[in-house]
């Protein structure tokens, strides 16, 4: 019962990632299936066509029989060879196009996960665990698609086969031939069914024991497959601001420990002992096997030739037609071993790509204001992260006033980044609720309203693109509102010492002609970004962390050009850099303790924020 439900399982999950693969390629399977038909039916029309000529070269040797035999053989040969070819072909460039794009599915996957899971280490595990099953035995999706084009071709090769093989034993030894009509008898079909049987049952039997092994080893070399992955090419892959620290804190040597002391791999590992024993072992067993069946069959054959049931070319191709046949029986049990081996490696692919959406994925498109009046409120908000035990926001009611430049400021940990978090919607409040002009921003289409955000992380990613490209956020772009948005960003004066300008590469990861950027110029282009965007809101999460006084300064005396009518929240620890704004919060764990201007907030001698006003002070005049 149970082993019966399995096989459901399994069924259902390989049709599953048949049917991924056909949105990853469209037509793979397609030309796959054509392909190994092609494959298939090739071999039998050359054996059958051999066996003609063969046959008649013994017997009668009529020319006018041979020539078209000959001619057949040969245009059928080249048509089968040339036709496999184009096919063979077309099929690989759909696979190279399969292994180009199947992370993709993946990579969706992150993008549309809620984002509270994508900080989870079990899913970042679940991921790993896929993408080193694929390396390593191409276990997963690829397996599928790489079993899909074998099961076809050896479905049709026992077609053929049977077709080809029927003549053995429907044609009688004569009965001139004596005590040899033994051959005859139908217990004869039977004994060779069971010694098929014999080898089909032991093949497939040593292959589910491998798929066993290979499985446990997967679970087993995870740990080592993990530390090779990040620490085998460390020092070579580090990015060149870590060089100086691997060279200074020796950080090889802390690896080599790992490389050599983790024996996941050696050759007295599991790994090694597994493939010198049993595993090697149950290889070389269905391969025997095999060869004690194949000479088997000669013996058959031949002694039916040799009583006379028929001629000479018959017997290439019934030895040839029965050694596909149990080649293709065997082949095809062993490929069903291997789909059923590979279920649990699809169910890991399955369980990440299942990962469900808990956040509440509302419908409402937000509406397109050409006034920017676009009004959030935090009512009576808590949030606590996932897993976590205390707060991180408490309580929080605020009201964004529009086009106002509003600062929130606190200490490490008073929870500023997590109120924009939320505020982005990448988190939904366990208490409270959220509200765009009145409404719960879950009932929002998600990308809708984030449409009205333009947020500078402080951990913001620049990718290895073109200048234009990662300010537009794509290839296409409005090129003077790129350079306007770089302008303003203050990083004017550098992109016209750029002699390719827009489409100057960032860093070097794809060619050597790109160009490597201080973190204050990445700030810089991680801001023109965010104007780029021109949405309502725009939000910059310590903007200038990055940044010397200087440029800090440009861009603090720029911000009222830059930010125009759009409503403006900035996240700063330099509270000098926050007394232009309207209005500040001011976070203490989780809670807005004060909330006022620069010159009301510190007239409150007693408040956090005249305290924390104090400290840098100090701190700047000392300096
Ligand atoms: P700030 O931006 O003011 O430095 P954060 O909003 O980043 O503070 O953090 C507020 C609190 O939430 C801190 O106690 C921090 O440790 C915790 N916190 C932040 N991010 C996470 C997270 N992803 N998971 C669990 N706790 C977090």
């Amino acid at each position: 019962m149970k082993e019966k439900r399995e096989r459901r399982q399994a069924l259902s999950l390989t049709l599953r990632a048949l049917s991924d693969i056909r949105k990853i390629v469209p037509g793979l399977l397609e030309i796959s299936a054509l392909h190994a038909a092609v494959s298939a039916f090739g071999p039998f029309l050359t054996i059958y066509l051999s066996a003609r000529i063969i046959g008649e070269l013994a017997g009668q040797r009529r020319p006018d029989v041979l020539w078209p035999l000959a001619g057949a053989a040969t245009l059928c040969g080249a048509l089968v060879l040339l036709l496999g070819g184009v096919l063979l072909r077309l099929r690989d460039a759909k696979r190279s196009l399969y292994y180009n794009r199947d992370n993709q599915l993946f990579l969706k996957k992150w993008i549309a996960m809620d984002f509270s899971d994508t900080e989870k280490a079990e899913n970042r595990d679940l991921y790993l665990q896929i993408e080193q099953n694929t390396c390593w035995q191409g276990f997963g999706l690829s397996k599928v698609m790489e079993c899909f084009f074998e099961l076809i071709q050896e479905l049709l090769g026992v077609c053929g086969s049977i077709a080809l093989a029927a003549g053995l034993f429907t044609l009688p030894v004569p009965a001139s031939a004596g005590g040899w009509t033994v051959l005859n008898h139908p217990g004869m079909l039977l004994l060779f069914a069971l010694a098929v049987a014999a080898v089909l049952g032991v093949a497939p039997a040593c292959k589910k024991q491998e798929m066993k092994g290979l499985e446990y080893l997967a679970e087993n070399s995870r740990f080592g497959n993990r530390i090779f992955g990040v620490f085998g090419c460390f020092v070579s892959q580090q990015q060149a601001e870590a060089a100086a620290d691997v060279r200074m804190y020796e950080q090889p040597e802390i690896i080599r420990h790992y490389l050599t002391k983790n024996m996941v791999f050696g050759a007295k590992s599991e790994h090694g002992r597994l493939y010198r024993g049993k595993l090697g072992l149950l290889g070389a067993l269905s391969s025997g096997i095999g060869a004690v069946l194949s000479g088997l069959i000669y013996l058959f054959v031949c002694l039916k030739a040799w009583a006379g049931a028929f001629g000479v070319g018959a017997v290439s191709q019934y030895v040839g037609a029965v050694t596909a046949l149990t080649g293709s029986l065997s082949g095809l049990l062993t490929t069903l071993e291997e789909l059923r081996g590979n279920v649990p490696f699809l169910r890991t692919v399955y369980r990440f790509l299942d990962i469900p959406n808990a956040m509440y994925q509302g419908s409402l498109t937000t509406e397109k204001r050409a006034d920017r009046s676009y009004e959030v409120e935090f009512r009576d908000v808590s949030f606590r992260y996932p897993g976590a035990e205390s707060y991180a926001l408490r309580h929080v009611s605020m009201k964004f006033k529009i086009g106002r430049r509003l600062a929130i400021v606190g200490e490490n940990g008073s929870g500023k980044t997590t109120f924009i978090k939320l505020l982005c919607r990448l988190y939904d409040p366990q208490e409270g609720e959220i509200l765009l002009n009145g409404i719960n921003i879950k009932k929002y289409n998600y990308r809708d309203y984030m449409e009205v955000f333009a947020v500078v992380f402080q951990d913001f990613q620049l990718i290895s693109q073109p200048l234009g490209a990662n300010v537009a956020g794509g290839a296409d772009y409005d090129a003077p509102r790129v350079k306007r948005a770089l302008s303003d960003a203050g990083f004017g004066e550098r992109l016209s010492s750029l002699s390719e300008g827009l489409d100057t590469l960032l860093y070097k990861d794809f060619d050597e002609g790109g160009i490597d950027i201080s973190g204050g110029e990445a700030q810089k282009i991680a801001i023109a970004r965010a104007l780029y965007r021109d949405a309502p809101f725009l939000i910059l999460d310590e903007p200038t962390a990055a940044l010397d006084p200087i440029a800090e300064a440009e861009i603090y005396e720029k911000l009222d050009t830059i930010v125009g009518d759009k409503t403006a929240v900035y996240i700063s620890h330099r509270l000098s850099s926050c007394k232009f704004c309207d209005e500040i919060l001011v976070f203490k764990e989780g809670e807005i303790v004060q909330q006022g201007t620069h010159e009301a907030l510190l007239a409150d001698k007693n408040g956090r924020y005249a305290a924390l006003w104090e400290a840098q002070a100090k701190y700047y005049s000392r300096g």
